[in-house]
């Protein structure tokens, strides 16, 4: 190492404590990166890779990108995985003696990037830390540093469920401690989860009143997240806000699985939102209630009070059409506070912050007033909340000018009347400017020279210029020539050189007393942050309510009703996101109805009859309104859910073989290992990926097991028909079916559920409408016949060989179809050339 130059030893040595990370070391007006840093920058940010003499025989590798243009390679490194240490020169380096000291003076990670493309406005940037408690128990602890918003959450259920939940969260970044980094290490890199050692913990000192709420068990994790943040970023966490603990059971759990499978957040193909739940929802005009809106929608409440609160809100916004509409306008105007306020305390606000600051608190009053005013007294009750933060718009008012500029360091900043000592420079200045126009004035009369003028630039300073065709006809001894251009001479006074000092000094002052204001500006709003952070909250809910409004009025929806009981009843309900996407053919509406007696189902029905569909409407709506939103049907009365399992397969499963059915039965495990009484299962086709008598042997064990065990509110769906027989075994259970009819030739889904089972020999009959050769029609009743006999020989049902399997089987879909006439399902009254076709039907 001696044999390097100073420098190269210098950057060494910070490397050495920044082994995982990329160091940008400033040089100049550079980032420069060396070594084996070099090398592999190059290549990601493809960027010339050159060498350096370093002291050494062998010259070094070196890159670098110019410090104006960093934040775009930052974001690229870190969005990557890759973490990045800013090393700044933290001494003059012409007061500097040998080495310019430098020091790292921030450590930029995936989970601590505050800006940029990657980071979108409408979603939280967390970085957690994980800690384990029990075998199966893990601690989690998560914040996002741009918003302040801090959060902790027990984890049942192992490693498997830890990294679920980070991945429902879109966390980047796990901050562990040794032992949990070498157990998660191969799972969090395949999740693209980056792993980062933080062995030590904030003092209490320190972190004690960032974790006042939370239970003990949670101290520990918040401490070590904390240690980390405040490790790599350097600076003030003083917008960070306490951590909130809420127990589980206050809220509806949906595994991430779950969360998937009924694309909530995400759809299931990936990528776009479009198709999810969240994109019918999400008419929010903020981006903190977008955000707000996204928390909700992955934690709705489970407990009756919370969602009938909100239940209120929303009705009462649902009837103030116009209290809604203006509050909507004002919302618009509402910047995001809650980054705003990160970046106050992070101490990278700037002037042009600050202005959204304030035009955002100007709207408060407004705000306020509307919900004052509207009536209602839910909403009286909101707009009381509501923290106008005066002291703080007056202040901003007072001391920012209209349109500040982004940048602190050119002035234009602070207002005037906000100091006198600024206001004195900035008069001085300006005089002296007045006075360089009255002299140009008054030179231009003394040499009868009309184009005479006096300009600025930064070499020469304030001088007169004259153009050469003017020179020769004057008399210009009073100048002293400067500079000769091509066509115009340059010349100084003394006069305008004493003005020049005068102005140029009054303006470099005021622009350093300016920038002095600011920071003290900074600084003092710094004590308003939490409640700033406080009203950005408030809003944003309020942001969320009218969203609910919005669509529930758009889209039709109608309030529940809650009770105590587990009794499920939809009627007419829809599922709203298949309903938007239909172009053109309606939505046929479907009940569900679930008692407490009979509060399972199993759902037969053709291919594509919307047996999945039905499914996740049911689910869809018991989310929805768990949120505290109506919900797509003409009625709805429903229990308090704590959590939704699903195990729906997704269309490439069939293809997907032997390893698809493991996912499925681990779906499965989990489901019926950790559902209560009080949950709902959702279970479609299982047992499909494995052979017949296997899926179906398995089908029925689970069905039977939920059914005795677990007694929670169950959908099934199956194409073993087989299982219908059940109906007779198992007391809770009843059949329904997606009816399907033929028209010219060609199977029509009705999409309508009914009561009993779907016809098995269905795709027989038609197979003949289809006029396929009458051979083949027979030869196929025939092996249904054999096959219909084996089935009811067989150990699967073995428990129902005392029922005539034919009376289960043969609940004939189109029978079923006459004997509910003039019933309420058939307010989807089949067309003409339906009814013929039933009729023909009837008569094979
Ligand atoms: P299955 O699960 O029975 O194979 P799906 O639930 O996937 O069928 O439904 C197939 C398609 O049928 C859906 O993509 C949707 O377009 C349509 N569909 C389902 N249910 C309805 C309904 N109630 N009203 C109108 N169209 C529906």
């Amino acid at each position: 190492m001696t044999t390097y130059t100073p420098m190269i030893q210098q950057y060494l040595l910070i490397k050495s404590e920044y082994e995982d990370a990329f160091l940008f070391y400033r040089l100049g007006d550079f980032y420069e990166m060396f070594f084996e840093d070099a090398v592999k920058a190059s290549q990601i940010l493809e960027i010339t890779l050159t060498s350096r003499d370093a002291g050494t025989k062998e010259r070094i590798p070196m890159c670098g990108v110019p410090h104006h243009s960093a934040k775009g390679y930052i974001e690229t490194l870190v969005s990557k995985g890759y973490k990045v240490a800013i090393c700044e020169q933290t001494e003059d380096p012409k007061q500097a003696k040998g080495v310019v000291k430098r020091e790292v003076v921030q450590l930029i990670t995936p989970g601590t990037l505050m800006e940029g493309k990657t980071i979108d406005g409408k979603s939280n940037h967390f970085i957690a830390s994980a800690e384990q408690l029990g075998e199966n128990q893990f601690a989690l602890a998560y914040l996002d540093i741009s918003t302040g918003e801090a959060a902790t959450a027990i984890i049942e259920g192992g490693s498997k469920a830890l990294l679920q939940q980070l991945m429902a969260l879109h966390i980047r970044e796990l901050v562990v401690t040794e032992q949990l980094q070498i157990l998660l290490a191969e799972q969090a890199s395949n999740l693209g989860i980056v792993l980062s050692l933080e062995k030590q913990e904030m003092p209490e000192e320190k972190s004690g009143k960032y974790i006042v709420n939370l239970p003990k068990d949670l101290h520990g994790v918040a401490k070590n997240l904390l240690q980390y943040v405040e490790r790599t970023q350097m600076r003030s966490l003083s917008h960070i806000q306490p951590f909130t603990y809420t127990e589980t059971k206050q809220h509806l759990r949906i595994d991430t699985n779950s969360q998937r499978n009924l694309e909530l957040l995400q759809s299931i193909r990936g990528g776009d939102e479009k198709g999810t739940l969240l994109w019918l929802l999400d008419e929010t005009v903020t981006a903190m209630g977008g955000r707000k809106l996204k928390q909700w929608l992955h934690q709705p409440l489970a407990n009756r009070n919370g969602i009938e609160r909100r239940l209120a809100i929303v009705t009462d916004f649902l009837d103030e059409f116009f209290v809604r509409n203006e509050l909507r306008e004002l919302l618009k105007k509402v910047y995001d506070l809650e980054r705003l306020a990160g970046r106050v305390a992070f101490g990278n606000v700037g002037g042009r912050d600050l202005a959204q600051l304030r035009e955002s608190l100007r709207q408060v009053p407004f705000i306020k007033e509307q919900l004052l005013q509207s009536g209602k007294e839910t909403l009286s009750s909101l707009g009381e909340k509501l923290d106008e933060c005066t002291d703080v718009e007056q202040l901003l008012s007072k001391a920012i000018t209209d349109h500040p500029p982004i940048a602190i360091k050119e002035g234009d900043v602070i207002r005037e009347g906000y100091n006198d000592k600024l206001d004195e420079l900035r008069f001085a200045a300006r005089n002296g400017k007045d006075w360089i126009a009255q002299l140009e004035q008054k030179e231009r009369e003394i040499t009868g020279i009309k184009n005479l003028k006096i300009g600025y630039n930064r070499v020469f300073g304030y001088y007169i210029e004259i153009t050469k065709s003017n020179v020769a006809n004057a008399d210009l001894s009073r100048y002293e020539r400067k500079q000769t251009l091509a066509n115009a001479e340059r010349y100084i006074t003394e006069e305008l050189k004493e003005k020049e000092a005068i102005i140029l000094n009054a303006e470099e002052q005021s622009l350093a007393l300016e920038y002095d204001l600011f920071v003290e500006l900074r600084e003092q709003l710094k004590s308003f942050i939490p409640r700033v952070q406080a009203l950005a909250s408030s809003i944003s809910e309020l942001d969320v309510y009218i969203s609910f409004a919005v669509v529930s009025e758009k889209y039709r929806f109608v309030k529940p009703a809650f009770h105590e009981g587990r009794a499920l009843k939809i009627v007419g309900g829809r599922h709203p996101v298949v309903e938007k996407m239909l172009n053109k053919q309606m939505y046929v509406p479907n009940d569900c109805i679930l008692t407490e007696d009979k509060n399972m189902m199993l759902i037969t029905g053709p291919n594509m009859s919307g047996k999945s569909t039905f499914m996740r409407q049911v689910a869809l709506i018991v989310v929805l309104a768990q949120m505290g939103c109506y919900v797509p049907a003409d009625e709805a009365y429903l229990p308090i859910t704590d959590q939704i399992f699903t195990r729906i397969g997704a269309a490439d499963d069939l293809v997907a073989g032997q390893s698809t059915f493991m996912v499925e039965m681990l779906e499965s495990q989990h489901a019926i290992t950790n559902a209560t009484a009080n949950s709902l299962l959702l279970f479609d086709e299982i047992g499909r990926g494995t052979s017949t008598y296997d899926g179906m042997a398995l089908a029925q064990s689970m069905m039977e097991y939920i059914h005795d065990k677990i007694g929670a509110n169950t959908l099934f769906s199956t194409h073993y028909h087989e299982l219908t027989a059940l109906e007779q075994q198992l007391q809770r259970l009843q059949n329904v079916h997606v009816s399907a009819t033929e028209k010219d030739g060609k199977v029509v889904f009705l999409h309508k559920v009914r009561q009993g089972a779907a016809d098995k020999s269905y795709g027989v009959h038609v197979a003949q409408l289809a006029e396929m050769p009458e051979d083949i029609i027979e030869r196929a009743r025939v092996l249904l016949q054999q096959f219909e006999s084996k089935d009811s020989g067989q150990e699967v049902v073995a428990s129902i060989e005392d029922v005539p399997v034919e009376d289960g089987l043969q609940l004939s879909l189109f029978e079923e179809e006459k004997g509910n006439a003039g019933n309420r399902e058939e307010s989807h009254s089949l067309t003409q050339a339906e009814q013929e076709v039933l009729e023909r039907l009837e008569k094979m």
